[in-house]
């Protein structure tokens, strides 16, 4: 069975290979009037690496038709081409595990066939020796019973080999399958649950009707913008991945930590009090507020840097449209009323 390799994009590291393609793929962005941004960048990768026969063939259609490049396009294209990916994965996998399944099933099938036939055959045999009275008549049989006897202990070895060998099989397409699941549902950057896990988990905790004790709390690092502009965007993934840290520091084990995008994140608290999520809301604003953060290069440290946080509690009849919208106010509230702040949304 050919080994699974992981859905993560598995892109070639060679700065010439790289190269090449980028002095390709810049003027074809630029000839197609198409942002360089990450997600664009990618699918012209994939284009001009030639990765995804399917990407292309949809990209060639789309600069055939003089389609336009707009944003929509191409977030479509990445998340059915690109993203997309993950689904292959676990359908691959599904897929092997479907055939160790079925290779165990027809051992086993083969075996067992195999043992009623010796049993039939024991069956005549038996007879066959109660009618019988001289010695070598009786010994050819005995001969007879003890080969069919040995055959088919060497199919029920062959079986247990076979058995085995799907067991480790299926005990390493286990630990891909967890992989690929754990990949799937966190960011990349913070190693937090993503969007999308953001997003699953609270339809699921809406759905489990939790009206009253669930909580969420929204953050925004209060002008990022400044802090990528003065120090560079490295600087302001290592902030980001800090805020990340606060926040699983003083989120409580059933808490549900995530990047809702961008400099955006938020905290799932089920069976949490309003006044709990106030005060772990607080503790993360008053320790961010505090840190001296320091750049890893020269160790200079760097401006004062807060959160804004909104926080909401789920009322009956939200969904989870209604419960973000409430929170993002007060949020906006948050910012409006001066920045490093925790508020509180009313309640109608
Ligand atoms: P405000 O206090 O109103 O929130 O101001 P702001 O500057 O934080 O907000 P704004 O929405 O104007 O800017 C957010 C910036 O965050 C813009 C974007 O470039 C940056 N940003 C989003 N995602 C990332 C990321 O993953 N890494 C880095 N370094 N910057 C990011
Ligand atoms: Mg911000
Ligand atoms: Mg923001």
């Amino acid at each position: 069975m050919s080994t699974f390799s992981s859905f993560i994009p598995c892109y070639d590291f060679s700065p010439t290979v790289n190269s090449t393609y980028l002095k390709e793929i810049l003027p074809l962005m630029v000839r197609h009037n198409i942002a360089a941004n990450p997600i664009n960048y990618s699918i012209w990768y994939d284009y001009v690496a030639g990765n995804n026969p399917q990407l292309n063939k949809v990209v060639d259609d789309l600069i055939n038709e003089a389609k336009p490049f707009d944003s929509n396009t191409s977030l479509n294209l990445y998340k059915k081409h690109i993203c997309n990916a993950s689904i292959e994965s676990f359908e691959k996998i599904n897929g092997q595990i479907q055939k160790v399944i079925e290779q165990a099933t027809s051992s086993i099938n083969d075996t067992y066939n195999k043992a009623e036939e010796s049993n039939d055959s024991f069956q005549k045999k038996s007879v066959e020796l109660e009618n019988l009275s001289e010695a070598t008549a009786i010994k050819a049989v005995l001969k007879e019973i003890i080969k069919e006897t040995q055959a088919l202990a060497f199919t029920s070895q062959e079986m247990q080999t076979k058995l085995n060998d799907a067991n480790k099989e299926m005990e390493q397409l286990r630990l891909e399958l967890t992989e690929v699941r754990q990949v799937a549902v966190t960011d990349g950057l913070t190693g937090l649950l993503n969007r999308r896990a953001f997003d699953q988990t609270l339809s699921e905790i809406i759905k489990e009707d939790n009206v009253g004790s669930t909580c969420l709390s929204m953050i925004d690092i209060d002008h990022f913008k400044r802090v990528n502009d003065s120090y560079g965007h490295t600087v302001g993934d290592n902030v980001i991945k800090y805020v990340a840290s606060l926040m699983t520091k003083f989120a409580e084990k059933n808490h549900r930590v995530a990047r809702y995008g961008g400099e955006e994140l938020a905290i799932i608290m089920p069976n949490t009090s309003k006044e709990k999520a106030i005060e772990i809301s607080e503790n993360i604003r008053n320790s961010m507020e505090k840190s001296r953060l320091k750049r890893k290069d020269n160790n200079q440290p760097l401006d004062t840097i807060t959160l804004s946080i909104g926080i909401t509690e789920m009322q009956s009849g939200d969904d989870a449209e209604s419960f973000i919208i409430r929170a993002d106010s007060a949020l906006y509230k948050a910012k409006e009323s001066g920045r490093n702040k925790v508020v509180l949304a009313p309640v109608s």
